[in-house]
């Protein structure tokens, strides 16, 4: 049998080991036509199915209404960073930035460069370790739009509930805690993300994005660049990328047999807890980075409070099998990405492991 690893890596990440085994049988002749996916024409019928059936699932799965278009670009989410404010901002504009990590640093960086960024809220002064409470938040009224970062993948926070910007378009970078539970996919003007973590692997970017927000962009921009070449064209302006899409496609479908995302997000709250648990309970050995009320689900971030204890956790970890649990270069600690497709298995076995370190060495 094939030994998998215990992968909590942050992005590229675990995917399905069923949509693997599906893609390798469907590798040398998909469907009878004689060619793998990536060998077929963007144009084709058999590839079009692929990329509509993708968009479809992601509609259902998500309960997208009508009035929103499904996107799939490339660039990855860093694109989306400058597409917006190249789309939806004009000189002299300004747009609201709620700032909880170094991702949303860096939508607001590429802001400026098009309009006028303004911080609605930052919870930067306490190092990232919580989302800052809606009564916090101030938006400017004279808003292109807000921008949010539903799940912070470096310092391990996420939204819990999302603020109401009224008429002001929403706009959520998604890309770490995409489909991980529902979401009321009304509250967002926009939503976008890179598929690596939750949804497949990289090269495509998710975007969900209201058509009458569509119809306000500038039009003075490159035409890759902008939005509207993509919707009319079903994102099908130039060749996308093909075999990405028919995996976000396979994952998309392994979503639903599992049950849907009532059954993804209980899973996921599982798979977490018996991580935070063993922080917990553990007096102190261990300690999160996130408060408790901020505290990610996708990625749980924390320290061993001896600093020499936590370079022998980390060696003893990855001589035990897991993989990725080095936190960002930019913070150091630790970090365990518990997406979608990585098992509850696999977090219980970094429960267990974590429990049993603490027994060894305290
Ligand atoms: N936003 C968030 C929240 C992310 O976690 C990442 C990648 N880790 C990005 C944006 C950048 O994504 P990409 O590498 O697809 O450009």
């Amino acid at each position: 049998t094939t030994k998998r690893a215990y992968n909590f890596n942050a992005g590229p990440s675990a995917l399905p080991l069923e949509v693997l085994q599906k893609a390798q049988a469907e590798l040398i002749d998909f469907k009878g036509t004689g060619m793998s996916v990536m060998e077929l024409s963007h144009r084709s019928a058999a590839f079009e199915e692929v990329h509509n059936e993708a968009i479809a699932r992601l509609r259902k799965l998500y309960e997208i209404p009508e009035n929103y278009e499904v996107l799939f670009l490339q660039g990855g989410a860093s694109l989306q960073f400058s597409m917006i404010p190249m789309n939806f901002l004009k000189e002299g504009q300004k747009a609201s930035y709620i700032q909880t990590g170094a991702w949303s640093e860096k939508a607001f960086k590429e802001a400026a460069l098009f309009g006028t960024p303004v911080l609605a809220a930052s919870s930067k002064e306490n190092n990232y370790k919580n989302i800052p409470a809606l009564s916090d938040i101030q938006i400017d009224k004279d808003s292109a739009y807000v921008h949010l970062t539903s799940n912070n993948t470096i310092f391990g926070t996420q939204w819990k509930t999302f603020p109401n910007t009224g008429d002001i378009p929403l706009i959520a970078d998604m890309s770490s805690d995409i489909l991980s539970k529902k979401v009321d996919v009304s509250n967002f003007a926009m939503i976008y993300a890179g598929a690596q973590k939750n949804l497949g692997p990289s090269g495509v970017t998710v975007v969900i994005i209201r058509k009458d927000l569509l119809e306000s962009a500038n039009s003075n921009i490159p035409t890759m660049l902008k939005y509207t070449t993509h919707s009319k064209n079903n994102s099908l302006y130039n060749t996308p990328p093909t075999f990405g899409i028919y995996m976000l496609g396979e994952v998309l479908k392994w979503m639903e047999e599992q049950g849907g995302l009532e059954v993804i997000e209980q899973r996921n709250e599982e798979k977490a807890k018996y991580i935070y648990d063993a922080i917990d309970n553990s007096n102190g050995f261990y300690f999160g980075h996130a408060t408790k009320e901020s505290r990610s689900l996708m990625n749980i971030t924390f320290r061993v409070a001896d600093e020499e204890l936590e370079k022998k956790f980390l060696a003893e970890a990855k001589e035990a099998g897991f993989v990725g649990l080095n936190g960002h270069r930019s913070v150091g600690g630790c970090r365990a990405s518990a997406y979608n497709a990585v098992p509850v298995e696999t977090c219980l076995a970094l429960s267990e492991f974590m429990v049993k370190f603490q027994e060894d060495n305290q």
